[in-house]
């Protein structure tokens, strides 16, 4: 499968070649015409209708077959003649040549493919699937069809006009593009798409006359959820759209940041376990400094800011710095990999509350009142475990919780690679050893872990992995 790279020629006053001389021949050369091309079409015998079409546009006829040499000189080829020996022929020429070809509905003879396109003017969304799904991109495209507003083009055409004004005025790019947003997201982008543009632009006189007054950055600090991109909120995604800069953990999975807008800073601060990393004063620095220098700052974190996220710290950082700033939570991991595993947190029978706990250090470790935590009919769910295991064992099982006690782990939950390992407290870390379990993972402990509702959420059972009833401790 070929990785194409999409782009948007201008093919003003530039030299094609289209080969062929029927109805699907016309098709091409009317396209092509209508971006401005100048054409020659060859083949040996031409329509009357395409003729015609050609006089009318000064376009060059050749009545023969074609020739190697035909190509010479030529920005792009096009050839549609629909005869498999022709159209190879004619790709090699091209290619020899070093000049892209495209074989109309042949794409083993094509070094460019044309996207289906939903056309506002000057704007043009192109779509592709790459010559996978013909059909998947033209369903696309009447679905965008739908979204895009007809009056889309008298905004764009608008915005044409005013962008040398706009850049004469504004000298920085961030207050240029601060005025494009109030322009796009608010009235004077509708009264445009409703076709008033004298409202239009008298809103945009105003606004670009306070533009470049206000500099001022902002702040919000937000979750991004456990990994699958679906479980972002849609506040999230529309920050992640705004923000000039996105200062992201490492747990912040690939597919949520190509969700960020594509012109955004993205500045990773991750913490990789036994790695040299940003320290939080580092990180809380970096963001007060962005915020203070006007950018419009999302800090994004893994899970919901505020569960084990040192959101907290960066709130206080922010309000001391004088910042305000929005907080987004998020779905956090405990509620994400349950989910994902079949694993009610509660339930009206075996659980009556949930404990979100973190288990980072031997401190935190040491500090948490095992007593309770070891009462039965309760749910713990244990962060930053895994090199914990031992010691959390140990505490429960000398306070009292039965070894036979459901546990699951969950490890890099909610993505593809997503693993559940079932079994009981009392082979907690056995099974940790012998499925070589590597952070991220959530622990959860309780009697409700021994439910698999998973049936119908979408983890895949390869990947549940169940302790057998003679897994246990060597002692
Ligand atoms: N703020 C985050 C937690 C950060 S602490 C939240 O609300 O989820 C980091 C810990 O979260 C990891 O050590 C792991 O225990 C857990 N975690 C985060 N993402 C996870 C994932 N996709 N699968 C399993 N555990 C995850």
């Amino acid at each position: 499968m070929v990785n194409y790279f999409p782009a948007f020629l201008d093919l003003q006053g530039r030299r094609c070649l289209v080969v062929g001389g029927g109805d699907i021949a016309l098709r091409k050369v009317r396209l092509l015409s209508s971006a401005g091309a100048k054409l020659t079409i060859v083949a040996p015998e031409i329509t009357h209708s395409l003729a015609a079409y050609a006089g009318e546009c000064g376009h060059q006829l050749i009545t023969r077959e074609v020739f190697p040499s035909d190509v010479l000189g030529n920005w792009l080829v096009v050839s549609a003649t629909g005869v498999p020996e022709v159209e190879a022929a004619v790709f090699r020429y091209a290619s020899d040549a070093g000049i892209f070809c495209n074989g109309v509905d042949d794409m083993a003879n094509c070094s460019y493919i044309t996207p289906a396109i939903v056309d506002r003017g000057q704007v043009v969304v192109a779509i592709s699937s790459g010559g996978a799904a013909p059909v998947l991109a033209r369903k696309l495209r009447a679905q965008i069809e739908a979204l895009l507003p007809v009056g889309l083009s008298t905004l764009a055409t608008l915005a044409g006009d005013w962008r040398e004004r706009v850049s004469r005025q504004l000298a920085d790019l961030l207050s240029r593009r601060r005025f494009w947003e109030s322009v796009f997201d608010g009235p004077a982008a509708t009264h445009a798409i409703a076709g008033d543009t004298f409202s239009a632009e008298a809103i945009m006189a105003e606004l670009l006359e306070t533009s470049g007054n206000d500099q001022v950055g902002e702040a919000w600090l937000v979750g991004a959820g456990p990994g699958d991109p679906g479980l972002l909120t849609l506040k999230a995604l529309q920050i992640m759209q705004a923000a000039d800069v996105i200062l992201h953990d490492r747990l912040v999975s690939d597919e949520v940041l190509g969700l960020a807008r594509r012109d955004a800073d993205l500045i990773s601060v991750g913490k990789t376990p036994g790695c040299a990393a940003n320290s939080q004063e580092e990180i809380n620095e970096l963001l007060v400094s962005l915020v203070s220098s006007g950018k419009r700052v999302c800090r994004l974190k893994g899970g919901d800011p505020f569960i084990f996220g040192r959101g907290a710290e960066e709130a206080e950082a922010l309000s001391n710095a004088g910042h305000s700033f929005q907080v987004v939570p998020g779905i956090t991991a405990a509620a994400g990999c349950a989910a994902y595993a079949g694993i009610p947190l509660t339930h009206r029978d075996l659980s009556q509350s949930v404990a979100f706990v973190t288990a980072h250090g031997k401190n935190s470790v040491d500090k948490l009142d095992w007593k309770s935590l070891a009462n039965d009919k309760q749910t713990l769910a244990f962060y930053m475990a895994v090199r914990r295991f031992q010691d959390l064992m140990n505490n429960l099982l000398a306070n009292g919780r039965s070894a036979d006690t459901p546990i699951a782990i969950i490890e890099n939950g909610t993505t593809p690679e997503q693993r559940v390992i079932r079994g009981t407290l009392g082979q907690l870390t056995l099974l940790a050893d012998a499925h070589r379990v590597a952070a991220p993972a959530m622990l959860i402990i309780g009697e409700v872990a021994a439910i698999n509702a998973a049936q119908q959420s979408r983890v895949p059972q390869s990947a549940q992995i169940y302790a057998k009833p003679d897994f246990k401790i060597a002692q």
